[in-house]
């Protein structure tokens, strides 16, 4: 009898779809976590758990897919695909900056205030040669180890490509065998990921609601009535960036499609993002988003998606812009034009060589306030409120990449949201 009336109330549970359950518990968590302050900080192993589930698939899932989506192309295509792909991740990021200092000229955040002092150990970011250089692996499986995914994404497509070629060039029928073999395990292997990523999900419920409580715990009440103009600022650019150049002009205008079906069919992506604050441990989600939803071809997604967590960070970019802006209203100064076209220039690549990881902007934006010469310690001065805008920022450079993955889709064979139109047989990518 109380079996079953668990079984049916764990049916009922699991009949309510997976984003409203964690939805839920984002906002559970988030009110749990500003009532009961700092004691909820002991849920943050669960919280923890949830991301370290996801982490643990990044690599594999990207490999995976990246080797089917591989079997399609030839390096002409994968050529185009990646100059279009690149593109407009350089594109979309230049107009999130301009944006986001639009935005803050304009509402002015951080005038009046003063500067406390708050200590913040920032690690370098690294130069711009020195990202190029290390696009290139020494040692491929240090880079799948580490998690290196500019270095993994290039192996895996070198050694992709060969594998191609390999196969059309070649008459022994034992090594054309084996190339489908590498393929069709790269096929299996990304299912059963995809698979995976559902039952994490379905942990996502309890992760997200500590997650979110110990990031509310942490950052208290007050921190909102500090930095509510700063906030204010990133959540209207935020706005109209997603609006206006995603929705609008990439999925209506370009792509022919429904900007609120795009925007159901990454849903999962979105709240992860939100819940997670890291695009690249969001990847198995954005990828399961991108297959199932929204229909874009693996040849597309399986290499965009993880270019993009890593190189196309437009909330970063246009938080960076606000950010410097902040700091000169602080300290009184105005900012040339000159000197805010160099801070998009400076915002755009900063994001380039960074890993979509927790953070990430705190670590960049030391980057842009020593180049206009704004005071560092500014970085400290918002770190409280970080942990809580980080997850506005990641959530859009989730919503960019998966936008750019579906209109390169569009320009290079279809996409549509309501049926799929790609077949499940490999074919050309045009
Ligand atoms: N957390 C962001 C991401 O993973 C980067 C950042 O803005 O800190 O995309």
């Amino acid at each position: 009898m109380v079996t079953t009336s668990i079984q049916n109330w764990w049916n009922r549970y699991r009949s309510i779809p997976i984003v409203y359950r964690i939805g839920v518990a984002f906002v559970l968590g988030s009110i749990v976590g500003l009532t009961v302050g700092e004691p909820v900080t002991v849920l943050e192993p669960l919280g923890d758990l949830f991301v370290r589930l996801l982490s643990m698939i990044v690599v594999p899932i990207i490999i995976f897919t990246l080797l089917m989506g591989i079997r399609q192309l030839s390096p002409t295509s994968l050529g185009k695909i990646g100059g279009q792909v690149v593109a407009l991740y350089a594109i979309t990021s230049v107009i999130a900056v301009t944006i986001g200092l639009t935005v803050a000229n304009i509402l002015e955040p951080g005038t009046g205030m003063t500067l406390t002092d708050a200590e913040f150990d920032a690690e370098e970011a690294p130069g711009f040669t020195e990202v190029l250089l290390g696009i290139v692996p020494e040692n491929p499986v240090d880079a799948m180890a580490s998690g290196d995914i500019l270095a993994m994404i290039f192996f895996v497509i070198v050694f992709g490509l060969a594998l191609v070629v390999l196969r059309e060039r070649t008459d022994d029928r034992d090594i054309q065998d084996g190339v489908e073999t590498f393929f069709k395990l790269a096929e299996a292997g990304s299912e059963a990921l995809f698979k995976v990523v559902w039952g994490i999900m379905e942990y996502g419920v309890i992760g997200i609601f500590a997650l979110m409580a110990v990031a509310f715990a942490e950052a208290g009440v007050d921190v909102f009535g500090t930095f509510a103009m700063l906030a204010l600022t990133l959540v209207l650019g935020v706005t109209i960036h997603v609006t206006v150049v995603y929705l609008g002009v990439m999925i209506l205008i370009l792509t022919q499609q429904s900007p609120i079906a795009f925007l159901v069919g990454i849903k999962d992506a979105l709240v992860t993002a939100l819940g997670i604050s890291s695009s690249s441990a969001t990847l198995p989600v954005s990828m399961s988003n991108a297959d199932e939803n929204l229909h874009v071809n693996e040849a597309i997604y399986s290499f965009s998606l993880p270019l993009g967590a890593t190189i196309n960070m437009d909330g970063t970019g246009m938080y960076l812009g606000i950010v410097a802006i902040f700091a000169a209203n602080i300290v009184d100064v105005s900012l040339t034009l000159t000197e805010q076209i160099s801070i998009v220039a400076i915002a755009v690549l900063a994001g380039i060589g960074t890993a979509g990881v927790p953070s990430a902007g705190l670590v960049l934006m030391t980057l842009v306030l020593t180049q206009v010469g704004l005071p560092v310690a500014v970085v400290g001065f918002i770190a409280g409120i970080d942990p809580l805008l980080d997850r506005l920022r990641t959530m859009t450079n989730v919503a960019g990449d998966l936008a750019v993955a579906t209109l390169v889709g569009h320009w290079n064979g279809g996409v549509d949201f309501s049926s799929g139109s790609w077949s499940d047989e490999p074919q050309a990518v045009p």
